[in-house]
């Protein structure tokens, strides 16, 4: 992608609260694609289709990215076509945990980076796709850092609940079978499941 349309879309989405990914993690998700040599990905929440711009940019890898509100996916749209990318970034919208949607077999990666109070649903709904030794990254477990507080000290009662969900879904993914955790506290915390063998 060219920087001239980089720049726009990052203004864009400072402008509208879309909240696309920080470098800092980027450039971690882009190592591990690289040495993964990922060919094949599945991302949760397109928003404007920013990571998923950025992550084709290794590789010129495939990426199938699904999205649920009607005006990011437009945006979405607008973008992947002024980049030339519409034979490698395959938009779908739909809700994920309810539509159905036409997916390859077997992928290399799994990004979920949408509804953070639903990411175990997401991981339950699409990691069968996983191939063995594929990883499933997650974005945003540290949620700006509040994460890290306690609960009591959060006003907000929206907020409060949601960061119960994702302290619990920390937990979670640790105790998950068939899998290895690694949670990477850099960014606003990532965290990657690694698929065993069998
Ligand atoms: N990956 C993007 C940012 C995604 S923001 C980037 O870094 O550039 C999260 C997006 O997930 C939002 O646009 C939201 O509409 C979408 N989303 C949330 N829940 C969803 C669901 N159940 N199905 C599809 N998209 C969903
Ligand atoms: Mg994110």
């Amino acid at each position: 992608m060219d920087n001239e349309l980089k720049k726009t879309m990052q203004r864009y989405a400072k402008e509208n609260d879309v909240p696309i990914i920080e470098q800092e993690g980027l450039d971690i998700i882009l190592k591990i694609l690289k040495k993964q040599e990922a060919k094949i990905i599945l991302e949760i929440g397109t928003a404007i289709g920013y990571s998923a711009l950025c992550m084709n940019e290794i590789n010129n890898l495939m990426i199938y990215t699904i999205e649920r509100d009607k005006l990011m996916y437009e945006q979405a749209v607008l973008n992947i076509k002024k980049a030339k990318k519409e034979d490698e970034i395959k938009l779908l919208f739909g809700d994920a945990l309810i539509d159905e949607f036409i997916l390859p077999p077997k992928i290399d990666v799994l990004y979920i980076d949408a509804a953070k109070s639903q990411y175990q649903r997401f991981f339950e709904r699409f990691e069968h796709l996983v191939k063995p030794c594929g990883i499933v990254i997650f974005d945003n477990l540290k949620f700006h850092g509040y994460v890290d507080m306690e609960l009591e000290d959060i006003k907000s009662r929206n907020l409060r609940q949601l960061i119960r969900k994702l302290k619990n879904f920390n937990e979670y993914v640790k105790t998950i079978d068939g899998y290895d955790y690694q949670f990477i506290d850099q960014g606003d915390g990532i965290g990657i499941l690694r698929k065993l063998e069998q």
